[in-house]
């Protein structure tokens, strides 16, 4: 892991979201992506060498949707960059993480993703990313 690539926030209205998080940080979003197969919306922000992913569903069963039904809007994960998400997810696993998943999937912005649990990781959804080349 080399830098947190990105905090996701999970909010209820993403258009609003995007007017709040641009007065907030000063930038408008440079990009929103529908990722399909997780039903979400999605916009992102840059601030510094991070960014900032707001997530939306798009369904009720969304994870967003569940996790917004269960906590209300907030921070959802922080995603850690990776150069190599295998070997990664073999030593987190190592150490005892529980993955949510078996294997990375693509998600937002040109990224192979995975998922370790919350109950691992002190209450906190950890993502790992790594660019698609
Ligand atoms: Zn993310």
């Amino acid at each position: 892991m080399h830098k947190i690539e990105h905090i996701g926030i999970a909010v209820r209205d993403i258009v609003s979201a995007n007017e709040t998080y641009a007065r907030l940080l000063g930038t408008p979003h440079y990009k929103t992506e529908r990722v399909e197969s997780e039903a979400v919306e999605t916009s992102f922000f840059r601030i510094g060498e991070s960014k900032i992913e707001l997530l939306q569903a798009t369904g009720p069963d969304s994870a967003i949707a569940k996790s917004i039904e269960k906590r209300g809007e907030g921070i959802h994960h922080i995603a850690f960059a990776v150069e190599d998400i295998e070997a990664e997810i073999k030593r987190l696993k190592g150490e005892g993480f529980t993955p949510i998943s078996a294997a990375p999937k693509q998600g937002a912005d040109g990224k192979l993703v995975f998922f370790f649990h919350p109950k691992s990781a002190n209450g906190v959804l950890i993502e790992l990313c790594q660019d698609i080349r």
